[in-house]
């Protein structure tokens, strides 16, 4: 068996003249082999930059096309290919977007590898644990509060008990950040959980530490990314002094910079993104340092519905794992990418027995949003 085609897509639902928001442009990969079957993956980065990986002419040894590395290739041989393009990529940096193309391959192969075995990754992981996961919501926040409350209202009555929101500025004026927790807490009351998202946009841990104080009485479940994510010596001073959790961990690559990062940090959760951090085989590492160094893990995924089937089948395979964050985007790429979206009711995902990651791609969006620019 052989891998005959790899197809690097890149969707965009934006003009290039207007900004994309969150989902709203994505990098997605399709791995075919010689007798008709092909494993799909994506990663949640700069979508234009990662195709060009697969498609600059190879230079040297240590610079080559990806594709190239993995045409010819018996695609069950997950690890020697990752060692593959490992040694054949060094001049991209073993980190950032190199790792995030990693990320799309690694679950394209499992997918595959689900496919030609019959068994969903779950099973190629050892095993399915569970068969439902507890799911929260999170929504970027308005500045219109009515907006927020409208939204906040539906998702409580959707079921969730966690919602958390971020992005879009929030994070970066402390009087209209305190006015939207407030009106999103007051919404909802005490019985839904809230989280909030900074993106980093904290500054330091002083300063952190003031905005903390301005939104206390709110109760937060958890802070996540409050300053920039290698501030690690903040995130620290963080969680040694917050009487709340602090979380991050969604831009880091590899196994080697999640263990500096946990280490260092003391977060109470970290959020490795399947998209980005390696993909299966880094997941299933980081869950490895999380109980070595006594956090919990809880996945990062605001992407498109392939994202969101690999993380459930890592989590499904998990055996300390079970939250997971659903995205409550609407654009068309989380919406309608995937025929099957899973679906979340009453804040609960059912595990669904499929083969590779389960994913049905709607080929016509694909044609609608494809960006096919050759150098
Ligand atoms: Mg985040």
């Amino acid at each position: 068996m052989k891998i005959v085609k790899v197809e690097p897509i890149w969707l965009r639902v934006k003009p290039f003249n207007e900004p994309c928001e969150w989902g709203e442009d994505a990098f997605i990969l399709k791995i075919h082999t010689d007798n008709n079957l092909y494993g799909i993956g994506e990663s949640d980065s700069a979508a234009a930059v990662l195709k060009m990986m697969f498609e600059q002419p190879s230079t040297h040894g240590s610079c080559r096309n990806l594709s190239e590395i993995l045409l010819g290739q018996d695609p069950r041989n997950i690890k020697k290919i990752m060692d593959d393009l490992l040694e054949g990529s060094a001049y991209y940096g073993y980190s950032g977007a190199l790792i995030c193309a990693l990320s799309a391959i690694n679950i394209a192969l499992y997918d595959l590898l689900g496919k030609i075995y019959g068994v969903s990754v779950a099973v190629l992981l050892g095993g399915k644990r569970k068969d439902y996961l507890n799911a929260y919501a999170t929504f970027i926040p308005s500045q219109d509060l009515k907006a927020n409350a409208v939204k906040a209202k539906h998702l409580k009555s959707e079921g969730f008990k966690l919602l958390k929101f971020g992005g879009a500025g929030f994070g970066s004026n402390a009087l209209s950040d305190k006015e939207i927790i407030q009106g999103i807490r007051e919404t909802v009351g005490d019985e839904v959980k809230l989280s909030i998202d900074l993106v980093g946009l904290w500054k330091n841990f002083s300063y952190a530490r003031e905005r903390f104080l301005d939104i206390k009485e709110y109760n937060l479940e958890w802070i996540e990314e409050p300053v920039g994510m290698n501030n690690v010596c903040d995130y620290a001073r963080l969680s040694e002094h917050l009487p709340c959790k602090i979380t991050g961990g969604e831009g880091f690559y590899t196994q080697n910079e999640f263990e500096n990062f946990i280490k260092k940090s003391k977060v109470s959760i970290v959020q490795p993104d399947i998209t980005r951090c390696g993909g299966f085989d880094t997941m299933v590492e980081v869950e490895k340092l999380s109980l070595k160094y006594g956090c919990d893990l809880v996945p990062h995924g605001f992407s498109t519905g392939i994202l969101l089937a690999a993380t459930v089948q890592f989590l499904a395979s998990s055996k300390h794992c079970d939250l997971i964050e659903y995205s409550q985007s609407t654009s068309a790429l989380y919406t309608h990418l995937v025929k099957n979206l899973i679906p979340c009711k009453d804040g609960i995902i059912a595990i669904e027995d499929v083969v590779g990651i389960g994913v049905e791609l709607n080929e016509e969006l694909i044609k609608q949003y494809r960006i096919d620019i050759k150098i």
